[in-house]
């Protein structure tokens, strides 16, 4: 699958970066994970630093993914609204979602402490805007919710958004408890701490052509040959799992986004209160954040197809789109221009969740799937359910994210 085309800036704006070996002879491991984005950056990690004695195999290079195109927002409330998930899902299931995320984002905020170098991971709040009058009232309804299940949000009529951000919205959230960060350096960060510091065995361009299963392991076949034998095996193959296996949850589209020259500070903190990630409650929604190095990264005008020429061929028209939703937010930042713009594929569910955990068919495998636009923020609670479904078959929350779940309704 083709998950993206051009180069977004991250690898250039990230220094810190190591290349890694090829497998090339057989080897036996407690744990392979296959793929080395976000997923498998993470959980990687997570198993490496618990013990386990856990291989890594990357068909391309480290992060050059999805993970390659994210936009490093890390926000706990979710394309799915928690008055949408309480209505699917019921109160309990919706609340538990929403506190994982929540949880989900302060456990990155603290690994991204504890590692040797940064990767602009800075704690944010986020601007919910209603898109347009009719919405405000279920903005509204949405901000009760979270107030009511104890998440800490604050409410911004017309007004107060227009004194403190100088555009004109009919209403907005604020939420705290989220960040931003700088993807592709986070992965890089990730796995250089669990290489170096946990033992973490770590291979580029090393393919899984095949799987075979044996009574207590599987053994997988590299596209050159050589055989890893692993007594369980973590899918973080990203949208690519759906070649392997189809979900009927899942939902494979594409997006589009933009990242500018840098600006200057001292106008970028004139105009752009706190840095707050912004977006919006249309569906599909647009979305803007700030980097370390003062630059704007812009997304959205998602198109429900994933057809690599179309979304290429619409890039250049998409991009300019998006750098005049800039100009209209902030028409004070003067002349602006996108130094880096891509597009890429995007996965989402039916349902609104992410699917993570064991799979009917695959004995001795676990999948992280984490399709939704808060795709980091689910690969980060699978660093909590894997560990426990590898060790006893069982995790409380599995239940939430399990892929033979009932169906629910299509989320809005
Ligand atoms: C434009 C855009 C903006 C986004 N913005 C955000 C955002 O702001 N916040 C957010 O949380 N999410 C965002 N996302 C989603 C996010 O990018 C994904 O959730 C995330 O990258 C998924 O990481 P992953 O590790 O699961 O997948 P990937 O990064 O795709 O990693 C999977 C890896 O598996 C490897 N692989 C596949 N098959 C094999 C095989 N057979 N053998 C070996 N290796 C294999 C691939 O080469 C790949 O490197 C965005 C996505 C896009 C496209």
């Amino acid at each position: 699958m083709d998950l993206r085309s051009s180069v977004p800036g991250w690898p250039e704006l990230t220094t810190n970066k190591s290349a890694y070996p090829m497998l090339q002879q057989h080897t036996d491991c407690d744990v392979l994970i296959v793929g080395a984005g976000m997923s498998g950056a993470l959980i990687s990690y997570e198993l490496a630093s618990k013990g386990f004695n856990t291989v890594t195999i990357e068909k391309r290079t480290v992060g050059a993914g999805s993970t390659c195109a994210n936009t490093g927002l890390l926000q706990f409330c979710n394309d799915k609204s928690l008055t949408s998930c309480i209505h699917s899902f019921g109160v309990e299931k919706a609340v538990r979602f929403y506190t994982l995320c929540k949880e989900a984002v302060s456990k990155l905020i603290a690994i991204h402490e504890s590692l040797p170098f940064s990767a602009d991971l800075i704690p944010r709040s986020s601007l919910y805007v209603a898109s347009c009058d009719e919405d405000v009232q279920a903005l509204r309804t949405e901000y009760e919710a979270l107030m009511k299940y104890g998440f800490h949000v604050e409410w911004r009529d017309t007004s107060k958004i227009q004194s403190t951000y100088g555009f004109r919205k009919p209403a907005a959230i604020i939420t705290h408890g989220d960040a931003e960060v700088n993807p592709f350096a986070f992965v890089h960060a990730l796995f250089e701490t669990a290489t170096s510091k946990y033992g973490l065995q770590l291979y580029e361009h090393t393919k899984v052509s095949h799987r075979e299963e044996h009574k207590d392991h599987i053994t997988i076949i590299t596209d050159k040959g050589i055989q890893i034998n692993a007594k369980h095996i973590v899918y973080a193959m990203g949208y690519e799992i759906q070649e392997m296996k189809k979900d009927s949850n899942a939902v494979i589209q594409s997006t589009f986004a933009i990242m500018t020259e840098p600006l200057s500070t001292s106008l970028l903190d004139q105009v752009w209160q706190d840095r707050n990630l912004i977006w919006e409650t249309a569906r599909p929604y647009k979305y803007f954040r700030t980097t370390k190095d003062n630059r704007i990264i812009a997304g959205g005008f998602d198109i429900g197809l994933n057809i690599e020429a179309q979304r290429e061929r619409m890039l250049s028209h998409t991009a300019t789109r998006l750098v005049d939703e800039i100009k209209q937010l902030f028409p004070s930042l003067g002349e602006i221009n996108a130094k880096y713009s891509w597009t890429g594929a995007f996965g989402s569910t039916h349902d609104g969740l992410p699917m993570i955990g064991m799979h009917p068919k695959f004995p001795r495998s676990t999948f992280i799937e984490g399709y939704g636009g808060n795709g980091t923020v689910y690969s980060s609670i699978a660093t909590d359910l894997i560990p426990a479904l590898i060790e006893t078959g069982y995790h409380p929350d599995a239940h939430l994210f399990e892929f033979d779940r009932p169906r629910y309704p299509t989320s809005t």
